[in-house]
């Protein structure tokens, strides 16, 4: 089955997880679906979505345990039942995530038993100066001695994320071909995918899922998406 993950961000709260809920409640998902909210709605998720749902958190501390007021780690991920979290993901490289904290995360994820979906991608400078693949390249590269079993590979060109702009078909084809490749792992793509692109997207055969930030919190379209393959 290809992959669904949602990407809450900042956004959401119990009301719209209670209507997702109920909006999911007598579908049969044909994707693996994983969830990933705020971490103050992980818990919650959690309760309406477990028997259907993989949750996940939008990061992790880059310390295993210790005095680090406010950063949370994954072993108190895994201890709430979180399966999942997205590790190094732009908007938090944006805010000083570099690629040694982006390992130890990946190894701190990988002990405490939690899958990671670790982002990659290239900005609009790199992918208008067409080297996006040397750029991605030595993304993974300095990732590949952590990357494990237990790791999806995001493809997100950060000028598409939120922008409602996607590369053609044909380069994601390329670019998850490579990244396939490279590292042996299942590759998703996100960037602005809307009900309207995915099933183009999953269409391709190294697309093994999409990462949906801003449509999933469109309950009536998101919903689609889950249930129509
Ligand atoms: C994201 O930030 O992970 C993302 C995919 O966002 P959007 O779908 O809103 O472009």
């Amino acid at each position: 089955m290809k992959i669904i993950a949602a990407n809450w961000k900042m956004d959401g709260s119990k009301e719209l997880i209670d209507n997702l809920a109920i909006s999911l409640s007598d579908l049969k998902l044909v994707f693996n679906f994983i969830f990933c909210p705020p971490f103050t709605l992980i818990d919650y998720s959690i309760q309406k979505f477990a028997s259907f749902a993989k949750i996940g958190a939008q990061d992790c501390s880059v310390f295993e345990n210790g005095p680090h007021t406010g950063d949370i780690s994954c072993s108190r991920l895994a201890d709430i039942g979180c399966s999942f979290v997205i590790i190094g993901h732009s908007e938090r490289r944006k805010s000083g995530d570099y690629d040694s904290a982006i390992k130890t995360k990946i190894e701190n994820a990988q002990k405490a038993g939690i899958n990671q979906i670790v982002c990659v991608g290239e900005d609009l400078n790199t992918y208008e100066s067409g080297k996006t693949l040397d750029f991605l390249s030595q993304q993974i590269k300095v990732l590949k001695s952590v990357l494990n079993n237990n790791t999806v590979i995001a493809y997100e060109p950060i000028w598409a994320i939120g922008t409602g702009k996607i590369p053609i078909l044909k380069e994601i084809e390329k670019i998850h071909n490579f990244i396939e490749k490279e590292t042996g792992l299942t590759v998703i793509y996100g960037g602005s995918v809307t009900l309207n692109n995915y099933i183009d997207i999953l269409s391709i055969k190294s697309v093994g899922g999409v990462l949906v930030g801003g449509e999933s919190l469109k309950i009536e379209r998101f919903s689609k998406m889950l249930y129509t393959w």
